[in-house]
């Protein structure tokens, strides 16, 4: 009964009454190449390969449509906290749904799901955290961030103090804005970027320019390079700082300790709003409830997304603290600013719900105090293997290095080639063997699901040793190395 295979009703084959379902994978991948345009994909590369079809998630692992199981070490994109199939986010978003789908926040009008949720985030956020702004994703809550910031300064009689600084290699999104505060050049080159008023310092990253320094030393280095950039600008004209309390997207950049405390030392001097993009790092993935606690801040405003509802439905928002909040209620009248999706009662049912499961099965403190430092123990190991210059971990993040050849230090290893793209090429190893790994450059990085036990990370961490081994293999076979 094989038909058209442009024919939507062609994807499922005609077995799919039965159990287990049958996909056609080559007549959804032809119709995906057809019609659907990726986000950050090279399409004419992607028809070449075809996609790969994902039809099922349970717990850690998910399935393509060719029946084979992949643990899933990015969480699906660093969101699915707790794990795949989940029945009672499913039945609460259900209920919702059949209760009040939809209502707008705008008209003097609010839901229960948008309110409950609101005073949930302000119990288990740090106390300077009272309001919650909502958005559909984190990139709209990057450019809320933008829009209040500067909202927040005209208020206080100081319309000049307009720029954001943010830092190179940073990820806060893919809108107007959040691209602008993000420190990407591949996204600044595409669309004439950053808008006005957003600069960016260097990253704190250890390996790029910690050499012959302690990572102390080098943390409060990196730090002083936003007292540098806000005298070089004036300290009257700069409003805020954005950072990612460990940078995803970039690569799982983990700050030196000294480093954050030293940010907000100087955004404390000259006054100037410290925001924490949470996105990633919110909702226990850094073993605390957001991961400026871990880094010892108080940020003013908190950007959160992914995690907040694990995936389920999207959501995003800023947690504003009582500084701007003060503001904007005190003086501000009406913010001219809101989605029509801000606080829509399905994503907030399904983030009230997730929030419930993280606590009752406490996974904050189980990452924080188990799995947390026993998958650091075992992912650190894996520098024995002689691909691996160096690894490391924090809470449910994690990357390794591949090099060429190691050195004396760490500094010293010899990378690949970038346009060998071995990165890609261990990528795809993983892939193959049932792995979901990521690469960026040659940087190999993980964020699993916050519910992996102890086993799941040995079999995890084993599962990356054997890639790793292929990997080899295929770089040697090739004479790359
Ligand atoms: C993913 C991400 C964003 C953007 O969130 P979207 O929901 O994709 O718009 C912003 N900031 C950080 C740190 C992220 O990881």
């Amino acid at each position: 009964m094989q038909s058209n295979p442009l024919d939507p009703a062609a994807i499922v084959a005609p077995a799919a009454a039965q159990k287990p379902v049958r996909y056609n994978t080559a007549a959804i991948q032809q119709l995906d190449a057809a019609h659907y345009l990726h986000p950050f994909t090279d399409p004419k590369d992607l028809a070449a390969r075809g996609a790969r079809v994902m039809v099922r998630g349970e717990g850690i692992y998910v399935w393509d449509s060719e029946g084979r199981r992949l643990l899933d070490g990015m969480a699906g994109l660093w969101c699915v906290n707790v794990g795949y199939g989940r029945k009672r986010i499913a039945d609460a978003v259900y209920a919702q749904m059949m209760q009040l789908h939809f209502y707008n926040s705008f008209f003097q009008t609010t839901n229960v799901p948008a309110v409950e949720l609101a005073a949930l985030l302000v119990e288990i956020s740090p106390p300077q955290f009272n309001h919650v702004f909502y958005t559909g994703s984190g990139s709209e809550g990057n450019d809320t961030v933008v829009r209040m910031v500067r909202r927040y300064w005209d208020l206080q009689g100081c319309k000049q103090r307009h720029v954001i600084i943010s830092r190179h290699n940073a990820y806060h999104g893919s809108t107007m804005a959040g691209a602008s505060l993000s420190g990407m050049a591949a996204m600044h080159e595409q669309g004439g970027l950053p808008i006005p008023g957003i600069v960016h310092i260097g990253q704190p990253y250890y390996l790029e320019g910690g050499k012959g320094k302690t990572p102390e030393q080098f943390g409060l280095e990196a730090a002083s390079w936003l007292e540098d950039k806000i005298l070089e600008i004036g300290p009257d004209q700069v409003a805020a700082f954005i950072g990612e309390p460990v940078q995803g997207a970039g690569g799982v950049i983990i700050p030196p300790p000294t480093y954050w405390p030293e940010i907000q030392r100087i955004c404390d001097k000259y006054g100037i709003l410290l925001v924490a993009d949470e996105v990633i790092c919110g909702f226990g993935r850094l073993g605390a409830w957001f991961g400026s606690e871990r880094m010892g801040i108080r940020p003013d405003l908190m950007t959160f997304a992914k995690g907040v509802t694990s995936g389920y439905i999207p959501l995003g928002g800023v947690l504003v603290g009582d500084r701007v909040a003060d503001a904007l209620i005190q003086d501000g009248g009406e913010f001219n600013h809101g989605f029509t999706y801000s606080g829509h009662p399905v994503a907030c049912a399904a983030a009230l719900e997730n929030i419930r499961i993280i606590r009752e099965e406490k996974l904050v403190e189980q990452v924080r105090d188990d799995t947390g430092p026993y998958l650091k123990q075992e992912f650190e190991a894996l520098v024995a293997h002689p691909l691996v210059g160096s690894a490391d971990a924090c809470g449910f993040v994690a990357g390794l290095n591949l090099v060429r050849a190691k050195g004396e230090t760490v500094f010293d290893a010899v990378p690949f080639a970038p346009e060998l793209g071995v990165g890609m090429i261990c990528r795809g190893h993983m892939f193959d063997n049932g792995m979901i790994m990521r690469a960026v450059g040659d940087r190999m990085i993980i964020a699993p699901p916050l519910i992996m036990t102890r086993a799941q990370i040995d079999e995890m961490v084993a599962l990356i040793g054997s890639c790793l081994d292929q990997t080899l293999a295929d770089l040697q076979a090739r004479n790359l190395l």
